[in-house]
């Protein structure tokens, strides 16, 4: 008999097969503690759950998990990348940023993206496939077990490979579990989601009951540069509408990520455009200095054009900050991520 993923079932679907077996509604909580909390890789360690029931679930379901096969650490700053290896050998990258008082991880939610943003190298190599929820999940559960000391707070980014709306079905289902209290207990400040921006699935997300930070790569002022260097991007004037709604809605602010590209999106013009289009609504600006890689024709504005551009902006935009991308000499940085193919693997 095949058995189903038990990680990539939504609260709901738990809650139903616990009552369809006849059993007490706690059992649930239980088995969102075992396997997000105290993260078991066997039904038989649950050991408060009787063990007819531990049987019954053996039966049923199977539980996954994700190992890594390189480690990349980076020189300046203390930025670790990881390679996880799926069952059908695919790749995923993701990466873990130190800091004093947390940790930061960087989570993918496809293997490699359809989107192909010039300036990006996961969109370099196109789409693998979607990674299911229990992937997602996964990769929290790898750093939980070996990086984060218990008590440690940590924050998880939505930044790694793939365009997150795109896999909007599994993505929403692991923020469920996230956010629940049973399993991850994250709140919105803890979780941001980075997307290109699809306003349909941006509005679907802002009435949900999802707990979550968005951020939207908006990456240019004009729609004929942005279809440019973006060309799967929408609409700026729906997108950053959307935007507007999620952060009304959510009671928060929007990230808005400008990644600050030298003669693409850096010119006066730029920066007056871009004030115009914030000033007064619910937004953050985050600039991001272009982080280069191997065959990019992209480089990074100097220090006085990003100055001059910063000096345009400040006046009338909401609040404003550089990003210093972390890991940029490993390829871990903002927009770097894609496993080479090819490339050799140490097995830990
Ligand atoms: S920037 Fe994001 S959406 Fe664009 S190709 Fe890269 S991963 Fe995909």
């Amino acid at each position: 008999m095949h058995k189903q993923n038990i990680k990539n079932l939504s609260i709901k679907e738990i809650s139903l097969i616990i009552e369809e077996l006849g059993e007490k509604r706690h059992r649930k909580t239980q088995l969102l503690k075992w396997l997000y909390q105290k993260r078991v890789n066997s039904f038989h360690d649950m050991t408060n759950v009787p063990l007819d029931l531990r049987k019954k679930f053996d039966k049923l379901f199977s539980i996954s998990a994700l190992h890594s096969t390189k480690v990349i650490v980076s020189s300046e700053d203390n930025s670790t990348k990881f390679l996880l290896e799926c069952e059908d050998k695919l790749l995923i990258e993701t990466v873990l940023m130190k800091f004093k008082k947390h940790q930061t991880i960087c989570i993918s939610s496809q293997v490699g993206c359809s989107l192909g943003c010039t300036f990006c190298r996961t969109g370099k190599n196109g789409l693998e496939r979607n990674l299911r929820s229990d992937e997602i999940l996964n990769q929290v559960i790898f750093f939980k077990n070996k990086y984060i000391p218990p008590r440690k707070r940590y924050n998880i980014v939505f930044m790694g490979m793939g365009e997150p709306f795109l896999n909007s079905d599994n993505v929403f289902r692991a923020i469920e579990i996230l956010n629940d209290l049973d399993a991850f207990a994250l709140g919105e400040k803890r979780i941001t989601v980075s997307t290109i921006g699809f306003p349909d699935k941006i509005i679907e997300a802002a009435k949900s009951d999802l707990k979550f930070r968005l951020a939207v790569s908006l990456n240019a002022t004009t729609n004929s540069i942005r279809k440019k260097i973006m060309p799967g991007s929408k609409n700026i004037s729906d997108t950053l509408s959307a935007a507007q709604k999620f952060a009304e809605l959510k009671g928060t602010r929007t990230t808005l990520e400008y990644v600050l590209i030298k003669g693409v999106n850096d010119s006066d013009e730029d920066a007056k455009r871009l004030a115009k289009l914030t000033s007064g609504k619910p937004f953050k600006i985050n600039l991001i200095p272009f982080n280069t890689w191997d065959g990019c024709k992209f480089s990074r504005p100097d220090e006085e054009r990003m100055g001059k551009f910063i000096e345009l902006l400040l006046p009338r935009a909401p609040a404003v900050t550089v990003r210093r991308s972390r890991g940029s000499d490993i390829g871990a940085a903002c927009g770097q991520l894609s496993y080479q193919k090819g490339s050799t693997t140490d097995k830990l």
